[in-house]
């Protein structure tokens, strides 16, 4: 039976019941090494605090609530724990004005400063938008925070509602789940990949295009991998096109666990490395000004498990062509492994100072193991002393 929450209190006590409900969905995290590591969802906690997230968010570290307008839904996505017709999950609703209040509560205890707002679909994707807008609303106007939330766009609304939700909240997401329409008919059978999902996407890009001096929330999407034959190839090239057409902020890659009484839960679970693995590959062609081609895929079509996936890049292209510290560019410096954006800045500040010579002067630029370069790089035209067996020639 449904439970529904119209006032604070009873949002507030709900809270408790819900716990980590939404933890399968992308929470603004914005480095790798925080994505989700934990065991499979159980749904089953009974603490306020697992309501509560702890991310990096554009504005910095803060506790998020986390919670959805209504854990009811009529549609029925074969690995999601919302689906219609699972018993085992309790159906839970708020009015916009129960959830509003409940959250501005938590906020000024201090508690919360920030709040993801997802939600199932009932009465169709326009109706539930509405729904979620009017509680961002009521906490923007009424209880007047000016702090993070993001907010989750259902499929196929309304232009106006998406710029609405691009005009009040700091991110929206549009989580395409596969990236075709043949893999999200195994996933999600009555979800339409291009008019309800990709095409939210593109919305969103002529949104930005067609008012450039609105301040406008960035756009996100997430991808449930592994469960119905998805490559990682097939993974990475729409997020490469995401990226550079798009203008996405990020993609997220959530590996697919099985959630009993759903038709997927006899399936395998995916490994946190794979996920792991699409998130370092990511990066690489967000940040680093790599290429799809610049990507090493096995035989099935998913990247190498055994070498991160610049480390791979770096086996067939630097280790018998390294690069120079003292004269790359800042293009080529990003190629390095172990270099990151920051590192990359450190070093051409410093060799404009003096000259780098010695491995030991990248510790103070940052870079914790030197000595991880080595097979790489070279300093001012001499190749640094390596240690042997540290890295095994790439298979
Ligand atoms: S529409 Fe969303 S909440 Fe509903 S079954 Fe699909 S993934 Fe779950």
């Amino acid at each position: 039976m449904d439970t529904h929450a119209t006032t604070p209190s009873q949002a507030l006590e709900l809270f408790s019941d819900l716990g980590d409900l939404t933890r399968f969905e992308p929470d603004g995290d914005v480095s790798p090494q925080h994505e989700r590591r934990d065991s499979p969802a159980l749904y089953q906690s009974k603490s306020l605090l697992e309501c509560i997230t702890h991310l990096q968010t554009p504005k910095g570290a803060k506790p998020v609530l986390k919670t959805m307008v209504t854990t009811a839904c009529e549609r029925n996505c074969h690995y999601c724990p919302f689906r219609a017709g699972r018993g085992k999950m309790k159906r839970v609703t708020f009015t916009p004005d129960a959830l509003a209040g409940a959250f501005d509560r938590l906020q000024r205890a201090k508690k919360v400063d920030g709040l993801f707002l997802s939600s199932g679909i009932i009465k169709g994707s326009v109706t539930t938008q509405d729904k979620l807008l009017d509680t961002v609303e009521i906490v923007r106007r009424k209880y007047r925070y000016r702090g993070y939330v993001h907010l989750k766009i259902m499929p196929g609304i309304e232009r106006d509602q998406l710029h609405r939700a691009m005009q009040i909240a700091d991110r929206v997401s549009v989580n395409l789940e596969a990236p075709t329409q043949a893999r999200l008919d195994k996933l999600a059978p009555m979800k339409q990949f291009m008019t309800e999902l990709l095409g939210m996407l593109q919305l969103a890009d002529q949104i930005r295009r067609d008012n450039p001096h609105q301040r406008l929330a960035s756009t996100v999407t997430q991808f449930v991998v592994g469960a119905v034959g998805d490559t990682d190839l097939e993974l990475l090239a729409l997020s490469e096109k995401l990226y550079a057409n798009l203008r996405l902020s990020r993609v997220y890659y959530s590996a697919f666990h099985p959630i009993e009484q759903t038709p997927f839960e006899s399936l395998q679970a995916v490994t946190p490395l794979r996920e792991h693995r699409l998130y370092q590959a990511s990066f690489l062609l967000r940040d680093y000004g790599f290429g799809l081609e610049d990507l090493s895929f096995t035989g099935n079509e998913n990247l190498r498990q055994d070498l991160d996936p610049k480390q791979a890049w770096a086996e067939i292209h630097l280790r018998h062509a390294p690069i120079d510290l003292q004269t790359a560019d800042r293009e080529q410096l990003l190629r390095v492994p172990h270099i990151g954006t920051k590192s990359a800045d450190a070093i051409l500040d410093a060799r404009a100072r003096h000259a780098l010579v010695d491995l030991s002067q990248l510790r103070a630029l940052g870079i914790k193991s030197p000595h991880d370069l080595a097979p790489y790089i070279l300093l001012s035209g001499k190749r640094p002393p390596q240690q042997s067996q540290l890295f095994p020639e790439a298979g």
